[in-house]
């Protein structure tokens, strides 16, 4: 039958695409007696051979025929159903990188296994993406019989599911687990402060259940774990009392500057808002602490030494940010002033415990804010792994967009049998009371016959609304809404029993398959109990599938399933889902969409719709009389066109500005990563301390001679980048040039830090590094999750001044990087050199955040024309800019943020991404 079909076909592109598979089809067929003959010890031998085929550099399309015909007759073995030709194709397909589409009800499932064992046994995992956990166990319990068959071992993974079986379930050959429980493991491995514990084993390849809906639905929300920050707030108070004992340096009345050797406490950068200490300073910050008891030991202390950060900031708090100006203090909350217009930025904080210090100065209480821990987009989680494949039953209308965005092709296989579901042209009401009276009318007459319905809304608001209709005139029905997708499919199932109502939201009981005259296999499992036997199961089977036989020839007379659809949805795509529900495997079936004059789609026509409207009322149309024209279907799949692009181009645009942060993210963990397989950390604390002393010399001169204005300003280098002090006196740099003081000091640091390692033993100090790093970068990058979503608010209101956001976006966003990134570097240099050795014995116990998982609109789209975040969107993102969406202006950000100019190397690539040097692009 097949051949016929491909025979009749005259060639656009999905056809030939599928001819071109027809030839490995053929070869797998040709296999079938092959693999029937085979023993159960052979599919285990085999799967051994090809594994190490593959281990010796072997290629995959050479054992791909064998592979699939093993497949084909495992399933034929353990599940009783061989997978039919077009079902090999979208294996095929997905074992090529490719979006399989294939109609609801066609079998993906089984689709799947193929390429999932061919691809497993390179031995790197697949992971098999599902929309729910429900259907992650399902599938996995269900392939699982033809997985073991073939000698594959199969794991899942659900919410609630202890750490160690987690990391078992990542570590089998096969593992199914929805998008978000997948994502959520790869963000928490990368807050994890050693190697063991992380639960996946890298990104090999997966295939996608319902990419369309991950990929394309879910583009605009990232997944985020947030949770509270675990900082003792007390600090701040006993920081910002220590601090009151210090003294400012004295300034030179003539000069109105601090002399070259300034005596006193700290000195105050007005300008750049920065405070730093002196020697003495520190010295007096210690015994302040010790006198109001805050600790006893010495400041240098590994637990101690987060203090000089404290009462940094608690400095900057008194002298340099101030109340009226600066901020206010309203409702006992801390609130950031706009310095150009004096407006309050609502919700905005300022970061790295500045704004904490300032609520400690004002002696209000100090907030445990919540903040965002990590994140990602589905799009840049699932373009990490080396393949990607997926399955939906409607690709087709986005394949512009899987291919300009994924690079991904869509392969449309043919139906196994013909769809000769009756698709119906819509009607239409003149609002929205006609339109519901009219659908519960039909619905009444259609059960009264007999003919299972399911109607499908737009919201769990107006599936309720039909419902309380429905109750009214006395019609039975279920109502769905995917709140317990478990129950939810239970009852789905049987929506294509005689006589069933069913009202379900677009995302309820997906995946799960609605047969006519309902489900034998549910109503088999209810039946025989949840400890029946596999032969109790077996006889329970037999039983239902004999009652149910005729019950589904009766269904079919009645005309099968009969969809009805109460709006259009902005997308083809997932009205094409709903319809997708009825005439699957060639049974019969009907769908219909009733729409109104008031629906969110219908208002898309703009003025049109208005004047339509009144046109109707105007020619005596009242609110009970349907139109239906063939011209009306087609001027509503324009208006669905026209929005489709649109949101396609606010997407496109989302992804650039997540690029931006997608790049960052990957040198992050990468880093991570690296940091925690080095054992000669203090190698990267000696680099940073090379890299502070060649910025010195870079800006002073290299071979210029010190004298003593420079050594002073060398000192002062030394002492605000790495907290150290020049020892010996002036005299003793005085002639050196820069360069040769740098490479004395670089000796003195590294004998200094070597006598230390020796001190504590090498491993003892690496394990001390590499807490201190992780630590740092962790805490570096949440702070950079929050500046970097106050630029992408901020960057928008410059386009105002004829600016590029983007552009911007992308160039401050690399600078704060760059920032933070240098930030983490000396904060460990300093560590190191500063603290005593007896305290990096003991480091403290970290803790691993307990994050909520959250999906968070990104605000850019309150910005471009699209849908307003939602509320549980706003709560979702924490503390920083949440509440300001009305508030930023041009140039106004977190106060730490703002750097005047771009600490971009001249000869470094300008980060535009033009590939220019930056000199000669936005550096010039
Ligand atoms: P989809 O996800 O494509 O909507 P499913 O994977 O849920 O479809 O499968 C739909 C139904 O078809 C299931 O009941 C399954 O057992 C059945 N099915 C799939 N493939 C075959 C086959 N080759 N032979 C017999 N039944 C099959």
């Amino acid at each position: 039958m097949l051949q016929g079909l491909f025979e009749s076909l005259f060639g656009n592109k999905h056809e030939q695409d599928l001819k071109d598979l027809l030839p490995i089809l053929h070869e797998i067929n040709a296999l079938e007696s092959w693999a029937r003959k085979l023993e159960a010890e052979d599919f285990l031998s085999r799967t051994r051979e090809m594994k190490a085929h593959l281990a010796d550099q072997g290629d995959m399309s050479e054992i791909l025929p064998k592979a699939f015909a093993m497949v084909r007759e495992a399933a034929r073995r353990t599940l009783g159903e061989r997978p039919y030709d077009v079902q090999i194709l979208g294996g095929i397909a997905l074992h090529q990188g490719r979006i399989m589409e294939l109609k609801t009800g066609e079998g993906k499932t089984l689709s799947s296994v193929a390429p999932a064992y061919l691809n497993a046994l390179e031995g790197r995992g697949v992971h098999m993406v599902t929309v729910n956990d429900y259907l992650a166990k399902r599938d996995a319990e269900w392939m699982g019989p033809v997985f073991e068959y073939l000698g594959l071992s199969v794991g899942y993974v659900i919410g609630q599911l202890p750490l160690d079986q987690r990391k078992d379930a990542y570590d089998k050959d096969i593992t199914y687990g929805t998008n978000n429980e997948i994502a959520f493991d790869y963000l928490r491995d990368n807050m994890r402060y050693s190697r063991r514990e992380k639960m996946q084993r890298g990104h090999h390849y997966c295939i996608i259940d319902e990419i369309d809906s991950i990929l394309i639905d879910g583009a605009r929300t990232p997944l985020i774990i947030s949770g509270p920050t675990q900082e003792d707030t007390r600090k701040y108070v006993e920081a910002k009392k220590a601090v009151q004992y210090l003294q400012e340096c004295a300034k030179d009345p003539a000069t109105d500057d601090y002399p070259e050797e300034p005596v006193g406490d700290y000195k105050v950068e007005e300008k750049n808002k920065k405070i730093s200490f002196t020697d003495d300073g520190l010295t007096s910050l210690e015994s302040a602490f010790q006198q109001q008891k805050t600790f006893s030991g010495s400041l240098y202390d590994s637990e101690n030494f987060e203090y000089i950060h404290y009462a940094t900031q608690a400095l900057r708090a008194k002298l340099l940010f101030h109340k009226d100006t600066h901020y206010v203090v309203k409702d006992g909350m801390v609130e950031i002033v706009d310095e150009f217009t004096g407006r309050i930025l609502h919700g905005r904080r300022y970061s790295e415990g500045l704004h904490q210090a300032i609520e400690a100065k004002e002696g209000i209480k100090i907030q445990q804010r919540s903040r965002t821990l990590a994140s990602i987009t589905f799009q840049n989680f699932f373009r990490m792994y080396n393949k990607i494949s997926g399955m939906t039953g409607t690709a087709a209308t986005e394949e512009k967009e899987f291919q300009k965005i994924y690079g991904l092709d869509v392969a449309v296989i043919p139906t196994n049998r013909p769809v000769i579901r009756n698709d119906q042209d819509d009607v239409i009401f003149l609002d929205e009371k006609a339109k519901f009276n009219a659908i519960c009318d039909e619905i009444q007459e259609v059960s009264r016959k007999g003919q299972p319905i399911l109607v499908g809304t737009v919201s769990i608001d107006k599936s309720e609304r039909l419902s309380q209709l429905l109750t009214k005139r006395g019609v039975r029905h279920e109502v769905l809404n995917a709140k317990n997708h478990a129950r939810e499919a239970l009852i789905v199932a049987e929506a294509g029993a005689e006589g069933s109502v069913t009202i379900a939201t677009n995302m309820a009981g997906r995946g799960t398959d609605i047969k006519l005259g309902g489900n034998p296999d549910f109503r088999a499992r209810r039946a025989a109990g949840s400890d029946a036997d596999d032969a109790a199961l077996e006889a329970s089977f037999a039983k239902e599938r004999e009652k149910w036989i005729p019950q589904n020839r009766r269904v079919k007379e009645l005309g099968g399933l009969y969809i009805l659809g109460t709006e259009r949805h902005e997308s083809r795509r997932i009205d094409n889902q709903l319809r997708g529900r009825s005439g699957r495997q060639g049974d019969p079936g009907r769908s219909k969409f009733f729409l109104s004059m008031d629906d969110e789609l219908m208002r898309l026509f703009g003025g049109g719709a208005a004047n339509m409207k009144s046109l109707m009322a105007r020619a005596g149309l009242q609110g009970e009389v349907a139109m239906n024209h063939p011209l009306l279907n087609r001027a509503i799949e324009r208006a669905q066109n026209k929005v489709e692009e649109r949101n396609f181009e606010i997407r496109k645009h989302l992804l650039k500005f997540d690029d931006v942060l997608n790049e960052q993210r990957k040198f992050i963990y990468d880093q991570r990563d690296s940091i925690l397989q080095d054992d000669e950390l203090i190698q990267r604390v000696l680099a940073s301390v090379e890299n502070s002393l060649e910025g010195f010399s870079e800006a002073y001169g290299s071979r210029k001679v010190l004298g003593e204005a420079g050594v002073a300003e060398l000192a002062d280098h030394l002492k605000e980048e790495l907290l150290y002090s020049l020892p010996g006196k002036t005299s003793d740099y005085a002639h050196f040039t820069a360069e040769q003081a740098g490479e004395h000091i670089r000796a003195l640091i590294r004998d200094e830090l070597s006598s230390k390692e020796q001190d504590i033993g090498k491993d003892v100090l690496n394990l001390a590094l590499r807490r201190e790093y992780l630590m740092n970068i962790d805490n570096g990058w949440q702070d950079h999750l929050e500046n970097l979503e106050a630029l992408r608010e901020a960057v928008y209101l410059r386009s105002y001044a004829q600016k590029n956001p983007l552009l911007e976006y992308k160039l401050e966003g690399f600078q704060i990087f760059d920032e933070m990134i240098q930030r983490i570097r000396l904060a460990v240099a300093r560590k190191l050199i500063l603290v005593r050795t007896k305290g990096l014995e003991q480091p403290a116990a970290v803790q691993m955040p307990r994050g909520e998982v959250k999906h968070q609109e990104l605000n850019l789209l309150s910005r471009s024309g699209g849908a307003a975040p939602s509320q549980g969107a706003r709560a979702a993102s924490g503390g920083s800019g949440s509440g300001s969406r009305k508030g930023p202006l041009p140039g106004q950000k977190a106060a730490t943020v703002v750097r005047s100019q771009p600490k971009v190397g001249r000869n470094d690539p300008c980060p535009c991404g033009s590939g220019k040097k930056y000199k000669h692009c936005h550096g010039a």
